[in-house]
């Protein structure tokens, strides 16, 4: 068996020409452009990189975008103080804080100040508490990607057994929350989980999102299953060649898979497409607008 490979990159495409149009029709309409304000604290260059294409992907929609580059010896008053500027101007409706932080700032401190109206990472506890309970919440990007991709897969995620790998708040947890909001049966797992490979060979679905390279090996996969590959990690071969691989062995995972993710290509693009997706029904959740059919992106709504 050779996997399907799901293509990430032509799913993002469509997702962002669906929040294009829906952005055009909210100007159109009602005369409201949603604002995003990026935050860049210091010059990591991989932060560097991913904010630099949000910042591109925004305006590429149609919205507006604000860039905000702090030096590194920024104080996390001044930053606190940004925050509080972002939040009462009426063109923002998403704040994103690039993170990792300098040492000197207290990454939750900052989370913690963002108005949760305008939380479009899903970072903020209110947003957390939200999805936890199963209240309408802006929930994280990246595992809103997850489960766009997966759904490309089984239009309904429904009794099937998950098997997320990771319990960070950023992808694992909120991963397992839009998990059992779409009602699968789901196992969080992380190190120290006994037995992980036999957990995942349960699954009908394993979500990796460990941080270390090529975790997920072939015989840890039940034959068809879907596998979506969250991590990114730089490696460099024997030739002294860099290249950015996944937490799944993509090449031998891929011959008992029924489906998978590549890295590059596969969860990274999505993330974006959903951050985007997110500000815009920030926006309109502000406005007091309807939120436009996004199609395949689950966005946590029982009410
Ligand atoms: P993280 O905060 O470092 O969390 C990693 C998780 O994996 C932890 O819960 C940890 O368990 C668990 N873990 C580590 N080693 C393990 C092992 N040997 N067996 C089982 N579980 C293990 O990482 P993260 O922020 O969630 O990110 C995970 C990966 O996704 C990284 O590669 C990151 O670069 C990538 N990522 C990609 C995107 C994207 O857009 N594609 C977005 C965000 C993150 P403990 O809790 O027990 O320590």
């Amino acid at each position: 068996m050779t996997a399907k490979i799901i293509d990430g990159m032509a799913i993002a495409a469509d997702l962002r020409g669906k929040v294009a149009d829906a952005v055009h029709r909210l100007a159109r309409d009602r005369g409201i452009t949603p604002g995003l304000a990026v935050v860049l604290v210091g010059d990591n260059p991989a932060s560097r990189s991913y904010v630099g294409s949000k910042v591109k992907m925004t305006a590429g929609s149609g919205m507006r975008s604000f860039d905000h580059r702090l030096p590194q010896a920024t104080s996390e008053a001044d930053l606190l103080a940004l925050v509080a500027r972002l939040n009462s101007d009426a063109g923002v409706h998403g704040i994103l804080v690039q993170l990792p932080l300098p040492a000197q700032i207290d990454a939750r401190n900052v989370i913690a100040a963002i108005d949760p109206a305008k939380d479009i990472d899903g970072f903020h506890p209110v947003n957390a508490g939200r999805l936890a309970v199963g209240l309408p919440a802006l929930a994280p990007c990246t595992p809103l990607g997850c489960i766009a991709l997966a759904k490309t897969v089984h239009p309904s995620l429904e009794g099937l057994e998950a098997v997320v790998i990771g319990r960070s708040n950023i992808v694992g947890k909120p991963l397992a929350q839009l998990l059992l909001a779409e009602n699968a049966t789901v196992t969080l797992a992380h190190s120290r989980t006994r037995e992980l490979a036999s957990v995942c060979r349960r699954a009908d679905m394993i979500f990796a999102a460990v941080g270390r390279a090529e975790t997920v090996r072939r015989t840890w996969v039940k034959p068809g299953a879907t596998v979506i590959d969250v991590g990114i990690n730089r490696v460099t071969d024997e030739s002294g060649k860099s290249r950015v691989v996944g937490d799944v062995a993509f090449a031998e995972v891929s011959i008992v898979a029924g489906a998978i993710t590549p890295v590059p290509g596969g969860v990274g693009p999505m993330t974006i497409a959903c951050l985007l997706a997110n500000t815009l029904r920030a926006a309109c959740a502000l406005a007091g607008v309807p939120e436009p059919a996004l199609g395949r992106v689950a966005l946590v709504d029982r009410e």
